[in-house]
């Protein structure tokens, strides 16, 4: 099965997204835990939640994504900012679940000039602070484009921080289709030597989503802009290979490219045409 969907606005709730997914002809979607430049989040609501578990079973919907805020730098230097990461990531967990099997998906972090070894240790950190043996939520490390201090662009960093995290069986990895073309990893030319590299160095059984954007930039060049499919440098025939590959194709792929709603459920259509 084709599983579908594209990050939507959460500021009517969890079923007012379930709604606007099925509308859209999305049978999953991705939406921000809280405000993805904020940091405080709407109080919990029960009811919404346990409404759209029925809605979401009622119409095919597979469980969500859920996305954590921008602002959330586990391995910043200042041990605040540290810290409101490890309580943002406590928070949303809590929250998500009382969702059944929902996904969190954060940005390693930035180490900010403590380099990458020291950034590793906090991420790391955290995770081990955070997570738990109760927790339903499984906690998904980005593929980051390698902008400016960014953790994550190289597949060696991520799996340097899941060796370090004691309850890693929490943990897998989202793979975004502009970041890691943007990092260095050839989706357009060499997809078959990229998943290889995967496997060999994480594990494909850690891949549980891939956020599936064109890239406004060219090949390796650690910018991080997302172009809408078809428009950039992945190309609709990379875009095509990827989303029909036999090691992909059973994965939940999510739409994070610039587009209105309208756009979000053109380019769904045109994703559906296109696999086989
Ligand atoms: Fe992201
Ligand atoms: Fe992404
Ligand atoms: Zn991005």
């Amino acid at each position: 099965m084709f599983k579908i969907g594209c990050h939507l606005s959460s500021s009517g709730g969890y079923l007012a997204m379930g709604k606007e997914a099925v509308r859209i002809g999305a049978n999953t979607f991705q939406f921000f835990t809280r405000n993805p430049r904020g940091g405080q989040a709407k109080p919990l609501d029960l009811d919404d939640m346990r409404a759209f578990e029925e809605y979401r079973k009622q119409n095919g919907i597979i469980s969500v994504l859920a996305h954590a805020p921008y602002t959330m730098n586990a391995c910043a230097k200042d041990e605040g900012l540290r810290e409101f990461a490890r309580n943002t990531m406590a928070d949303d967990i809590m929250r998500l679940n009382h969702l059944e099997g929902a996904l969190y998906n954060f940005h390693p972090g930035s180490h900010v000039q403590q380099g990458v070894e020291i950034g590793i240790d906090y991420i790391a950190d955290m995770l081990n602070s955070v997570l738990s043996e109760e927790q339903t939520t499984t906690v998904l490390l980005e593929t980051m484009a390698g902008k400016g201090s960014e953790v994550g662009r190289s597949f060696e960093e991520l799996r340097a921080i899941i060796d370090k995290v004691e309850l890693n069986h929490k943990l897998g990895v989202c793979l975004d289709t502009c970041h890691v073309y943007d990092g260095g990893y050839d989706i357009v030319n060499n997809l078959d030597g990229v998943l290889e590299e995967f496997n060999r160095i994480i594990g494909l059984d850690r891949l549980k989503a891939i956020h599936l954007n064109d890239s406004k930039n060219p090949f390796e060049s650690h910018k991080d802009r997302h172009e809408a499919i078809g428009n950039g440098s992945l190309g609709i025939e990379a875009i095509t290979r990827i989303i029909n590959h036999p090691l992909l194709r059973e994965l939940p792929f999510f739409l994070e490219t610039p587009n209105d709603i309208d756009g979000y459920q053109k380019e769904i259509e045109l994703l559906k045409s296109l696999y086989k």
